[in-house]
């Protein structure tokens, strides 16, 4: 469980290939902003393998999906959860070069994505969840709203009447990281049939470009993750039908809601630990090299009680990853588990990339060195999926709940 297998080292190793050869060089420019990551991850996803072997997982979960209605116990085989520590392997090698170019990709497909094919019906996951998850189209996932981050919830205004076959949807998101550029786009919003605003159930529903209504607004300009877009949805008078709808009206949303919160907690570990990794390895050279009074600075213990410190947050977070990796194969649930793990590794990973900035004195603030990147790009995983304060009183709550 703590180590990783033969398979996970290829992939570690192809991945790490492709990002020397092919990620690194575009890196500066993504971060300027002078292009986009979308044509890079498309050709990752070809020269990797992972459309076919993404696509591949998904047709052996359809098969299950259609065999658990006569054998409940075939969902503990799902194909997608046994791979689950390879996309981790990828997120962390991604994320040593680029937190943001992680951030694009596992945006469309970790959300967008898996929130259709969780919760989506066959012809759902055909017509829209492949293509998203082949990289076809691009995915975004809109629950954020101007007035509605935290409380994303009980804030939420976007509303969805009921009209014969159709809901129509009215409602701003806003810091949608794809959204400018999505093609699909799994959007959350209030049914509307009259009741009170605290009585209206919250459902996702899927959106393509080009509905009439629809529109999105120029990415935002950013501190860091600058090489994955971020941008608004708007909504007015788009007509849905309601095929659209991810799941039934009669469902819990919240629970799946929660699933779907807890995918996106549990995909920011991993993308501490590509940074953190990164961070160590050069904080670790740099420190035997650099020469200061006579000696390399890693003698001077100020810099070792550093190098110790980010040891050990390399490993814990490693742990973590492992122990998420175990809990999705086993198919076992634990939103506590993920708000903890996600808030933690967070505050690491900006750690880390602080302190490692520090090792490399001025160099460390120079863009040339990367780290100045990493930490800039670090940051957004204490705001997004759940800011650390929100996810550390989460984790109180329900702890205190028991
Ligand atoms: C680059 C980027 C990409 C993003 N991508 C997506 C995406 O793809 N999809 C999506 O839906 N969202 C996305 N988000 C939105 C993100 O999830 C929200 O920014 C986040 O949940 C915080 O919401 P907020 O920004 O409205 O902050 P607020 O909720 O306004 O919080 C502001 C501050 O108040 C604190 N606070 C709020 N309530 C409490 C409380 N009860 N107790 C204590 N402190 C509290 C918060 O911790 C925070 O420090 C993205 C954000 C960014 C910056």
């Amino acid at each position: 469980m703590f180590e990783l297998q033969e398979q996970h080292r290829m992939i570690e190793q192809a991945v790490r290939q492709f990002c020397e050869k092919e990620l690194a060089p575009q890196v500066e420019a993504l971060d300027k902003e002078e292009i986009l990551p979308y044509d890079l991850i498309r050709k990752m996803m070809d020269s990797l393998g992972l459309r076919d072997m993404l696509l591949s997982a998904l047709e052996k979960r359809l098969e299950g999906k259609e065999a658990k209605q006569d054998n409940e116990e075939l969902d503990a085989l799902d194909a997608t959860r046994q791979d689950i520590l390879n996309s981790y392997i990828i997120m962390k090698e991604l994320s040593r070069v680029s937190p943001g170019f992680t951030m694009a990709w596992g945006a469309s497909i970790g959300l967008c994505g898996l929130a259709i094919i969780n919760k989506g019906n066959k012809e759902q996951i055909k017509k829209y969840g492949i293509p998203v998850l082949g990289f076809d189209k691009i995915g975004c996932w809109g629950l954020t709203e101007p007035e509605a981050g935290s409380d994303a919830f009980g804030g939420m205004k976007s509303v969805a009447k009921p009209d014969g076959d159709y809901y129509i949807l009215n409602g701003t998101k806003t810091f949608i990281t794809n959204a400018p550029y999505a093609d699909i786009m799994v959007v959350y919003a209030k049914i509307d049939r009259g009741q009170p605003k605290k009585e209206q159930p919250v459902h996702s529903f899927i959106l393509e470009r080009g509905m009439e209504g629809l529109t999105t607004g120029k990415p935002f300009e950013k501190m860091g993750m600058k090489d994955s877009p971020t941008g608004e949805i708007f909504m007015e008078d788009v007509k849905v039908h309601k095929d659209m709808l991810l799941g039934a009206e009669k469902d819990n949303i919240r629970d799946a809601a929660k699933e779907s919160l807890g995918n996106e907690r549990s995909g920011m570990p991993p993308m501490a630990l590509g940074i953190i990794e990164k961070c160590y390895e050069q904080s670790l050279k740099y420190a035997n090299e650099r020469v200061q009074f006579g000696r390399p600075i890693g003698e001077f213990q100020a810099v070792q009680l550093k190098l110790a410190n980010m040891y050990i947050h390399l490993q814990n977070v490693w742990n973590i990853v492992y122990r998420i990796a175990w809990m999705a194969r086993e198919g076992k649930q634990d939103f506590t588990f993920a708000c903890a793990s996600k808030s933690y590794c967070a505050r690491a990973a900006l750690e880390v990339a602080m302190d490692a900035i520090q090792i490399h004195g001025g160099y460390g603030y120079m863009r040339e060195y990367h780290i100045e990147k990493l930490a800039r790009d670090a940051k957004l995983l204490e705001i997004g999926a759940g800011t650390t304060d929100i996810n550390l009183l989460t984790v109180a709550r329900l702890e205190l709940q028991k």
